[in-house]
């Protein structure tokens, strides 16, 4: 299989990675849409939320999100953790990611 954020994580494509352990790894996103924007994956091939059927995965993904963002310097200023499913969605590599989006003042409803 052909996944681009399964060769991020097993370093075969390169990526400024800001955290990593044994299930998930975080780098930043190519194209970012506010000062700080990290992608949060987990190692194995999951295809999106929709298929996310391990809870302590799930679990451990939004820990660390939370503190990842926290290591960004982002938690006094505030930020934003979106999951795109689905192409009305916008979700276009279909290995499940989180975005942590933070540094800007981000409106609301999302676009
Ligand atoms: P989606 O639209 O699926 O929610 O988000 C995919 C994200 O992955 C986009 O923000 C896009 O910029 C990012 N992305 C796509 N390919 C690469 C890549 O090869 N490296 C990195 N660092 N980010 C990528
Ligand atoms: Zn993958």
């Amino acid at each position: 299989m052909d996944c681009i954020f399964c060769r991020i994580a097993a370093g075969e494509v390169p990526a400024e990675k800001v955290y990593e352990d044994d299930r998930v790894v975080a780098f930043r996103d190519i194209n970012p849409q506010a000062p700080v924007h990290v992608l949060l994956i987990p190692r194995t091939h999951v295809e999106s939320v929709a298929r996310l059927e391990d809870p302590g995965l799930a679990a451990h993904l939004l820990q660390k999100a939370a503190e990842v963002a926290r290591s960004l310097d982002l938690e006094k200023k505030g930020y934003r953790l979106v999951i795109n499913h689905g192409p009305l969605a916008g979700q276009s590599v279909f290995h499940l990611h989180i975005h942590i989006l933070g540094g800007r003042p981000l409106s609301w409803p999302p676009g």
